[in-house]
């Protein structure tokens, strides 16, 4: 079985009438128990919940005390490829969009690589559009054992791939995946993914868990907020993320929850998040899922995510750039990013709030042969 019949069961629900029927009773018995189940989860996310938000929070931050103590880890996004086949109506990769395609030379991912790891940082995430042509498998697996002789955690965030491909990358070293399922809302996820292989929903929708049976560490999912009502995406994905955690013991699940922001483009997003529904979807995911890895990106502003760092997120990204060959030139961003402070300036932050800044928690066995590792 996989998620997508479990989806389908959820799609069914009455959601509007379930945002008015939950109330602050149910809200108080999801609070006061360990493990949360899918009731207590809608009853997180519910309007009802909004008056409880202190509440949730401190519960929040004793789980995430309990089960990560201070640590907080660190990595940057490097995209390697802004060539894309897909036509998606909110991303300036799209196929859409006329400027000077990128992907980088093995030379030229070396620099950018050297310039990230001379900041310190140990894990990066590898980015790439969709293009089979521009990147295919051989040009991944080079990238990920070029990535490997400078970072000891190298995470992908890629088209969706077969679980065999996924092997060939978690054999050359590659240990982390990152896969948004964009919006769950089928409907909605037809319209805004105009043309392209994107538009099979099922193969996105299966893709984290062929990375699980592939041998990845870690599994990262979320939704995109703003395509499409928040409590019923945010509910949808974390429920997505507790299906693969109980099925995939031996991999680390996390979620993200990032908001839409400005790229090339003029997309409206049809359900706007504010920074408190934000920290309710946060709350939610940390109290449904105490164990999980939670994610922040640069989407949101310094002074939001120095106040959300508190929140129950693990995760954070610094010195970041959304452009191909950003940590070294210029190039088209795939969106604006809102906080684009160093890496020593999130370091600084962190440890004036208390945390510890941690760089590298992981070295994967699987090291390409004849390269050495720079520690
Ligand atoms: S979101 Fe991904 S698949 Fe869609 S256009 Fe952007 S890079 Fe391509």
């Amino acid at each position: 079985m996989s998620f997508g019949p479990i989806l389908e069961r959820l799609e069914h629900y009455p959601y509007e009438e379930l945002w008015k029927e939950l109330g602050p009773q149910d809200v108080r018995r999801a609070l006061s128990r360990d493990r949360l189940e899918e009731r207590d989860l809608l009853a997180l996310l519910s309007p009802a919940a909004e008056p409880f938000l202190e509440v949730m929070a401190q519960k929040a931050q004793r789980l995430t005390r309990t089960h990560f103590g201070y640590a907080m880890q660190l990595f940057t996004p490097m995209y390697v490829s802004d060539f894309c086949i897909n036509k998606c109506t909110y991303c300036s990769f799209s196929a859409d969009f006329e400027f000077p395609r990128k992907r980088l030379s093995m030379d030229q991912l070396r620099k950018e690589a050297e310039t990230i790891a001379a900041t310190g940082l140990k894990h990066v995430l590898m980015l790439t559009g969709e293009s089979r042509q521009a990147t295919p498998m051989d040009y991944l697996v080079d990238c990920v054992h070029v990535l490997r002789e400078f970072f000891p955690s190298v995470s992908i965030e890629i088209f969706p791939l077969r679980t065999e491909e996924y092997r060939q990358l978690v054999e050359a070293g590659a240990d982390g995946l990152t896969l948004y399922q964009e919006v769950y809302h089928r409907e909605t996820y037809s319209q805004i993914h105009v043309k392209g292989p994107k538009r099979v929903y099922r193969n996105r929708l299966e893709a984290p868990e062929r990375a699980c049976q592939a041998g990845f560490r870690n599994v990262n999912i979320g939704a995109l907020l703003g395509m499409y009502e928040w409590r019923r995406e945010a509910f949808h994905a974390c429920m997505h993320a507790r299906y693969l955690q109980d099925k995939y013991r031996d991999c680390e699940i996390s979620l993200s929850a990032p908001r839409f922001r400005p790229y090339l483009g003029e997309y409206d997003p049809q359900s706007l998040v504010s920074d408190r529904n934000l920290v309710q979807i946060l709350l939610a995911y940390r109290l449904f899922m105490p164990r999980a890895g939670i994610t922040l990106s640069t989407r949101e502003n310094g002074e939001l995510r120095d106040h959300l760092v508190h929140l129950g997120i693990t995760k954070m990204s610094a010195g970041v750039s959304t452009e191909v060959g950003g940590h070294t030139g210029e190039g088209t961003p795939q969106f604006e990013i809102s906080d684009d402070r160093s890496v020593e300036d999130i370091r600084l932050m962190l440890y004036k709030a208390g945390f510890q800044p941690v760089f590298k928690d992981w070295d994967c066995l699987a090291e390409p042969a004849g390269q050495a590792i720079r520690l």
